[in-house]
């Protein structure tokens, strides 16, 4: 027996797959063949794939393997939000949600098991940092959520229109495994997601963003959350090292960089008492005005160890007029799956934590099933 570990062949962007099979003395052309099988199919067992002569579906299985992700949670909501844990290897646990609204459906993807920045509102940065997930793990995450729509016919419905990298983890800080994943995820033998329809969102990594270009052109939100580097700093503490003025430099820049025209998502976290003061809108509209972009207003989601507090509908709906009024395309991002805390923000997953953070909160409540 071999001890060789196998090659993973779910994270292996197309170039890659291709110099896989290259160095298998095969060509380039299984690399497709394969993908599609993986990705479009859902197969994870070699012997499924029957354009592959049984010869070459051996040798395959000597050297690589589909490693999928171990659900060990699935959740359904009442309003159609669908919720899964899943465990990865080493213990911990990660999160991941599908939105369906219409034709759309939104599935916000984690791109590391917890998160080392420790936004003073999330409460994945409470649960500390434990580690970044593989490139497998990431597009793993896209893999179930499509395979538990076996049953639709794909060539009608899309489960999956749309992604956005905005579930557990700093994408950024995990940069060349979301590169490689995002690439999957746009491949057209894999999941064909539009670069307008790929969001990574990012709480501000300047340096990963000026790295951004030229490497992809997917869609960038940025998790804002305040108009001055004064409150900027207590609420998203990255902001410490890199300020507001650096950070709309580098994304201008990237928005710069695409063939196309495109909007940065600016998102806000409305926190009462803390950051939604109509003041605070004002300035926001002075601060955002060279830069191309929509806004989107998220009321805040409570979690066990946070203080904070969810501000009204009616004071959301005042700092969202004066930023119309201002000139931008201003959304309320409505809250969905809350019933089965799938809501931003309330992605916890079970971390074993690195950083030792956690052990300052009172722990979270567990999931059951
Ligand atoms: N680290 C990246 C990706 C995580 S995105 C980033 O910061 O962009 C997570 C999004 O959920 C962020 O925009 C953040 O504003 C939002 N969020 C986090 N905690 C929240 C909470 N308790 N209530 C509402 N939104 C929250």
């Amino acid at each position: 027996m071999s001890t060789i570990k196998k090659v993973n062949l779910l994270g292996l962007t197309r170039s890659k797959m291709e110099q896989f099979f290259a160095d298998m003395g095969e060509k380039p052309f299984r690399a497709k063949q394969v993908m599609q099988w993986i990705h479009q199919y859902g197969v994870s067992d070699f012997d499924q794939m029957t354009n592959i002569s049984k010869v070459l579906r051996t040798k395959l299985a000597d050297i690589a393997e589909i490693r999928v992700p171990e659900v060990t949670y699935h959740d359904i909501s009442s309003d159609g939000t669908r919720k899964w844990v899943m465990q990865m290897e080493g213990g911990s646990s990660i999160e991941t949600v599908l939105i369906p609204d219409g034709n759309r459906g939104t599935l916000c993807v984690s791109s590391q098991i917890g998160c080392a920045l420790d936004c003073s509102f999330c409460s994945t940065g409470k649960q500390g940092f434990n580690r970044n997930l593989s490139a497998a793990e990431i597009i793993g995450q896209v893999w179930v959520a499509v395979k538990s729509f076996e049953d639709i016919d794909p060539e009608k419905e899309r489960p999956v229109t749309n992604v956005v990298m905005m579930g557990m983890g700093e994408p950024l800080l995990n940069f060349d495994n979301v590169i490689d994943a995002m690439d999957l995820m746009m491949d057209d033998f894999a999941y064909s997601i539009s670069k307008r329809r790929l969001t990574l969102s990012t709480a501000g990594v300047v340096p990963a963003i000026k790295k951004l270009t030229g490497l992809t052109d997917a869609s960038i939100a940025i998790s804002l959350h305040a108009p001055n580097d004064e409150l900027r700093n207590e609420l998203v503490p990255i902001n410490q090292k890199y300020p507001i003025s650096e950070l709309l430099e580098a994304v201008q820049d990237y928005l710069g960089s695409l063939s196309d025209k495109r909007k940065a998502t600016i998102e806000y976290t409305l926190i009462e008492g803390v950051n939604d003061q109509l003041e605070l809108a004002h300035q926001l509209v002075e601060l955002l005005k060279d830069l191309p972009c929509k806004i989107n207003l998220i009321p805040f989601n409570p979690f066990p160890q946070s203080d904070y507090k969810k501000p009204s509908g009616n004071a959301v709906h005042r700092f969202q007029d004066v930023l119309v009024a201002g000139g931008y395309v201003t959304t309320i991002r409505s809250t969905r799956g809350d019933d089965i805390d799938a809501a931003c923000g309330q992605l916890v997953g079970k971390v074993t934590d690195r950083t030792r953070r956690s052990e300052k909160y009172i722990p979270l409540k567990q999931h059951s099933g």
